[in-house]
């Protein structure tokens, strides 16, 4: 069940804060069209987009890799941190990916934005080599949101791919509706074991320093790991 008080504040804040009206109009489109041609209504909530945007502001981030792309409303946002950003998405659905790509041009962000179709652990790791061999930039920021199974996986690479001190990974749907704190719920689901596994590897890694923040509103209860690269 979804609280409406918190409903009531994502729509009473977004009407103040979220007032970019190309974007708007950008993200609008993406969420029409995303769902005219099939695709789940699983994005990001406004709030966390414009999070990740605000993220990649911060982390002064020229490079974001994102593994789960969907219609790309989430990439829209951050897209939108800067004119210059560049944004590496990974998306095993061909079919989502050729809408996302429709979305980008409406939004007038297409050329900054390179789509990669495939399974992302095919991906990633060649996208690593490129980055070895001085071919490809390394990634200010990098949001996480595709199969949660493999969560660390992503995770550790992202560590490996970040552009050092001051960059950020984001993860999402880490409190699964507070599954995440019960074991027993980690034996019955893979993405609930994946969720634990990426925090309390997180926890032990060196590379980073991160916290989980639980959120309410649109989307049911849930909450993202935030991780700053040492
Ligand atoms: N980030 C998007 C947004 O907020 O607009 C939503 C992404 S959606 C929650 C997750 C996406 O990850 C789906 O489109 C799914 O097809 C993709 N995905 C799932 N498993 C994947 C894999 N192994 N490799 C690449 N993409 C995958």
């Amino acid at each position: 069940e979804q609280d409406p008080r918190a409903i009531a504040v994502d729509t009473y804040t977004a009407t103040h804060l979220h007032n970019d009206t190309a974007l708007n109009k950008a993200l609008n489109h993406c969420i029409s069209n995303s769902a005219d041609n099939g695709l789940r209504d699983i994005a990001v909530f406004p709030a966390f987009g414009k999070f990740l945007m605000l993220q990649a502001r911060l982390a002064r981030a020229s490079h974001i890799l994102e593994v789960g792309l969907l219609g790309g409303y989430s990439t829209i946002w951050m897209a939108f941190a800067n004119p210059e950003v560049k944004i590496t998405t990974l998306e095993i659905d061909e079919h989502a990916a050729e809408v996302a790509k429709k979305n980008f041009e409406v939004a007038g962000v297409a050329s900054r934005i390179e789509v990669l179709v495939g399974t992302a652990l095919d991906i990633l790791p060649t996208l690593e080599k490129e980055i070895q061999e001085g071919k490809r930039e390394k990634y200010g920021l990098a949001f996480i949101d595709a199969d949660k199974e493999n969560n660390w996986s992503y995770f550790d690479y992202a560590a490996k791919m970040s552009a050092g001190t001051g960059s950020v990974i984001v993860v999402d749907n880490v409190v699964r509706a507070g599954a995440v704190a019960d074991e027993e719920e980690a034996k019955k689901d893979e993405r609930v074991a994946g969720t634990r596994k990426v925090i309390e590897n997180a926890g032990r890694d060196g590379r980073v320093d991160a916290t989980v923040v639980q959120t309410v509103g649109e989307k049911s209860y849930d909450g993202f790991l935030l991780a700053y690269v040492k």
